[in-house]
């Protein structure tokens, strides 16, 4: 196992606006409230979602288009930086009036109906992502043993 040790840094509560598309809103949120380094949550409704489901062996992104009126039974995330370039990974779980589930990584598509959003700041060293061969993934850069922040 690897790990940073960070603290808490500032709280922010957003609310996006009806017909916005919500992975944009937090990209465009956290760039304007200065967050390089954070955890969210969000819960809500949604009109219509993109997800996608990253397939293992192709190491690829496959999309879902829901087009449906949508519970966001739960969205959780994080901001980090990639290349200096600031990146908001999120992961959704949104209901329909059956009770029926879907999920998967957010994509851009999926536009707000109503919904709360979470945001803390993480303070210390800065959270980067770095390209992972076995996986094809850009993971959480770590150091063996972890970063203690005085
Ligand atoms: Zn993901």
């Amino acid at each position: 196992m690897k790990f940073i040790e960070s603290s808490v840094g500032r709280i922010f509560i957003v609310r996006p606006e009806y017909g916005e598309d919500l992975l944009e809103v937090l990209r465009e949120g956290v760039d304007r409230l200065g967050v390089r380094a954070g955890v969210f949550w969000a819960i809500g409704a949604v009109r219509k979602a993109v997800v996608s489901y990253y397939d293992q062996t192709e190491k690829r992104y496959v999309r879902l288009r829901i087009d449906k009126p949508l519970e966001i039974v739960s969205c959780i995330g994080n901001v980090s930086e990639l290349q200096g370039e600031r990146i908001v990974h999120a992961h959704i779980a949104l209901g329909d009036r059956d009770g029926n589930a879907y999920g998967g990584h957010l994509e851009p598509g999926t536009e707000v109906f109503s919904t709360e959003v979470f945001l803390i700041e993480v303070k210390g060293p800065p959270l980067t992502r770095s390209y992972d061969e076995r996986t094809g993934l850009n993971l959480l850069k770590m150091t063996e043993g972890g970063i203690r922040q005085a």
